[in-house]
């Protein structure tokens, strides 16, 4: 007989009595303890689709007051897609990942287009669309369409992790497929948003990253990690995740009250968004104003320049890099050549209203203040 996928985790997943007590325990928990979120008893896809988007990579603390304000101005999927993506850009600005708002603005487009201003019903439908991947696709379908898809983010993949006693990375292979098919099982027949909501609370409030609260738990009787004492152990570390030292300039050019910003491609990371002109140092560059940096000054923008002042420092992290950005002033030496971005002067006002990434932002709000410091991010 031909070997089924879940002959793979037979040792793994537990027994449908196990799964019973699960659904059980977990369900009067979250009955009483589930979390009012702003997002939360919609069954409109397009509004499960846009939290879920923008609680990639981030809290719903966070997203909370951006979610509100999106949601106000575009109220469903037409208005999303006739906006013009520049003022989308303009809402999700502070979020980070930019590129899911530009695949987001996309989507809408695509339902538009495709599926006559209706948000697409099928799993696969749903999943076709940009930016969307098996997690969201999951989410939406269980969560507005009650279709029985399993769900796997950050909070599930520790509970689950723990509940299984799994103490490999469940980033590899098996344990990706593992979390997966765990996530499938203990799925019930009705209500399969409900319970996948239940699970994320769970993970959020309960099974927390650190010192997770097993005393008040009320799966903890059938949890492993908890049984072996293995709770702080599990989920394993991903070891890859190193930090890379870099350094980069921002130019502040400034010429009849007026500032000189770039429009990034749309075929890079943050196309369609305005930036300063910013040099990324390689590792050779020693001095912070260097020959290299005035060359790509001139590339990017056209223009030739020379350095008058650094105006501040700027530490913050974007993925693998620990950047240290310094912000100087530069004043124009020569007329405008061909340049490889769009530039734009832009007025203090201007500046106030594009959509910028968070530290393009941090400089307009210095100049804007005309304030000039150190900041930590
Ligand atoms: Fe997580 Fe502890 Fe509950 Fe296990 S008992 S699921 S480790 S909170």
């Amino acid at each position: 007989m031909p070997k089924s996928s879940d002959d793979n985790f037979r040792d793994w997943i537990p027994d449908p009595k196990w799964i019973r007590t699960f659904q059980k325990n977990l369900l009067a928990w979250y009955h009483e303890n589930g979390r009012s979120l702003a997002w939360r008893g919609t069954t409109d896809p397009y509004k499960v689709w846009v939290s879920e988007i923008m609680l990639q990579q981030t809290t719903t603390a966070a997203v909370d007051s951006y979610y509100r304000r999106f949601i106000k101005r575009f109220p469903d999927v037409k208005t999303l897609a006739e906006a013009e993506l520049t003022e989308v850009q303009r809402y999700w600005e502070g979020l980070g990942y930019y590129r899911r708002v530009k695949q987001l603005h996309q989507a809408s487009i695509v339902i538009v287009n495709e599926h006559n201003d209706i948000f697409p019903d099928t799993f696969d439908a749903v999943l076709a669309l940009p930016g969307i991947g098996r997690y969201t696709a999951g989410a939406i379908c269980s969560i507005a369409q009650n279709q029985r898809y399993p769900i796997l983010e950050a909070n599930t993949i520790r509970l689950h992790a723990r509940l299984l006693g799994y103490s490999d990375d469940p980033a590899k292979s098996f344990g990706n497929k593992l979390l997966w098919k765990m996530a499938e099982k203990i799925l019930p027949e009705t209500r399969p948003g409900h319970f996948n909501q239940a699970l994320m609370d769970l993970g959020s409030l309960v099974c927390t990253p650190k010192t997770p609260k097993c005393s008040i738990c009320p799966v903890f009787i059938l949890c492993q990690a908890a049984c072996r004492g293995t709770q702080n152990q599990i989920p394993a570390l991903n070891k890859g995740k190193t930090f890379e030292e870099r350094t980069e300039v921002a130019l502040v050019v400034e010429k009849n009250k007026k500032y000189l910003m770039i429009q990034y491609p749309e075929s890079v990371r943050w196309g369609g968004l305005w930036d300063f002109p910013r040099h990324v140092a390689d590792s050779s560059e020693k001095l912070i104003v260097n020959q290299k940096l005035l060359e790509d000054f001139k590339r990017i923008t056209g223009y030739s320049c020379s350095i008058q002042k650094q105006i501040m420092t700027i530490r913050h992290a974007v993925t693998k890099f620990k950047i240290k950005l310094c912000v100087c002033q530069a004043e124009l030496t020569g007329q405008k050549t061909v340049s490889e971005y769009r530039t734009y002067w832009m007025s203090k006002k201007e500046l106030a209203e594009i959509p910028l990434n968070t530290t393009a932002r941090k400089i307009v709000n210095s100049i804007l203040c005309e304030h000039h410091s150190d900041i930590q991010s």
